[in-house]
C-alpha cells in the first residue's frame, strides 16, 4: 500500500469532484495507519463515503468539520468501533503497521490496546485511580507482578500529567475526580497498555478552557510517542494541537494536509467557507 500515491488514487476514479487537491499523505516518514476507500454505511444511509488518509507518528493529525460529517464515524473505523453498532457496514481497507485491521485473524482485544480511544464524556471506570490505570495492563498481562503493575500506574499517570494530584490519592474513587482531571485518567488508562496510536474524539468538549489548555499541553508533550488523530469541532484547537488536518463534509474527505495550509490557504472553496465560519 506504501505504493500508493494521490495519483493512484485519481486514476482509480475516486473523489474525481475534488481529487486534484485532495492528498493521503500523513506527511514524513512511513505511515503507521493507511486507510483506502473507505465507506461506511448505517443500514442503508452511506456516512463515510471513499476516504483515503494516512496518519503518522510525527503528526497529530485533526479532524474537523461540520457536526454529523462523520468524524467520529471515520475515527471508530480506526480501532474497529463501528464492530460494536450493528447496523454499521464497514467496507475498504485500513491498516496498522501494514497489517489489515479487518482481516479474520485480527485480535479485536488486542487491536484497541494497540489502538486506544478517549471519548467525549470522561468515562473512568467506578473504581479506583489504581485500578483504573491497572486494568488494562492486567487483562493483558503486561506486569509480573505488584512492583512492575505499580510502575506502570504511576508512569502512565505522570505522563497524563496527572500524577502529582493523585498520587497521594490513588485508592480514591476515578469518578470522584474533577472533569479535566477525569479526562487526563481516561488518557492514562489509555497510555498504560502501551499503545502506538491515540484516537481522541472531542476530548475536551465536556471541559471548561483551563481543563482544556491542560489536554492540549498533554498532547504537545506526548506526540511524538503515539500517533494521535483528535476530532475537534473547535478549529483553534485544531490550529493548536495539529501538524496535519483532515477536513470533512457531508462523510467525504474534502481536503487533507498541513494544518498551517488548511487555515491560512485552503485549496478548497468548502474548506474555505468552513473555516471562515461560513457554515457549520
Ligand atoms: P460527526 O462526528 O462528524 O458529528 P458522526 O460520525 O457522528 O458525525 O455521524 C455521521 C452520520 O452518521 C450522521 O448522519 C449520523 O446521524 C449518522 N450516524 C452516526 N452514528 C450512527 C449510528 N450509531 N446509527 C445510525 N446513524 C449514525
Ligand atoms: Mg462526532
Amino acid at each position: 500500500m506504501d505504493d500508493m500515491t494521490s495519483g493512484d488514487i485519481q486514476e482509480s476514479g475516486v473523489s474525481s469532484a475534488e481529487g486534484a487537491s485532495q492528498s493521503i499523505s500523513a506527511g514524513d516518514g512511513p505511515p503507521k495507519m493507511t486507510t483506502r476507500n473507505v465507506n461506511v454505511f448505517y443500514g442503508e444511509k452511506q456516512a463515510i463515503d471513499n476516504v483515503s488518509i494516512d496518519v503518522n507518528m510525527d503528526n497529530v493529525t485533526a479532524f474537523i468539520g461540520p457536526s454529523g460529517c462523520g468524524k467520529s464515524t471515520f475515527l471508530r473505523c480506526l480501532n474497529r468501533m463501528n464492530d460494536t453498532i450493528p447496523i454499521a457496514k464497514v467496507t475498504g481497507d485500513i491498516t496498522l503497521e501494514g497489517e489489515d485491521i479487518y482481516a479474520p485473524q485480527m485480535d479485536v482485544v488486542q487491536l484497541r490496546a494497540r489502538v486506544g480511544m478517549v471519548f467525549q464524556k470522561p468515562n473512568p471506570f467506578p473504581k479506583s485511580i489504581y485500578d483504573n490505570i491497572a486494568y488494562g495492563p492486567r487483562i493483558h498481562g503486561l506486569a509480573s507482578g505488584k512492583d512492575e503493575l505499580d510502575h506502570i500506574v504511576e508512569t502512565s499517570l505522570q505522563r497524563a500529567g496527572l500524577w502529582n494530584e493523585v498520587k497521594d490519592r490513588l485508592q480514591d474513587s476515578g469518578t470522584a475526580l474533577s472533569g479535566g482531571q477525569q479526562q487526563r485518567l481516561c488518557i492514562a488508562r489509555a497510555i498504560a497498555v502501551d499503545p502506538e496510536v491515540i484516537l481522541m474524539d472531542e476530548p475536551c468538549s465536556a471541559l471548561d478552557p483551563i481543563a482544556t489548555a491542560k489536554i492540549e499541553e498533554l498532547i504537545h508533550e506526548i506526540r511524538g510517542k503515539y500517533a494521535i488523530v483528535i476530532v475537534t469541532h473547535n478549529m483553534q484547537q485544531a490550529a493548536r494541537v495539529s501538524q496535519r488536518t483532515a477536513f470533512f463534509h457531508l462523510g467525504t474527505l474534502v481536503e487533507y494536509g498541513v494544518t498551517t495550509d488548511i487555515f491560512t490557504n485552503p485549496t478548497e472553496e468548502r474548506t474555505r467557507d468552513y473555516i471562515t465560519g461560513r457554515y457549520g
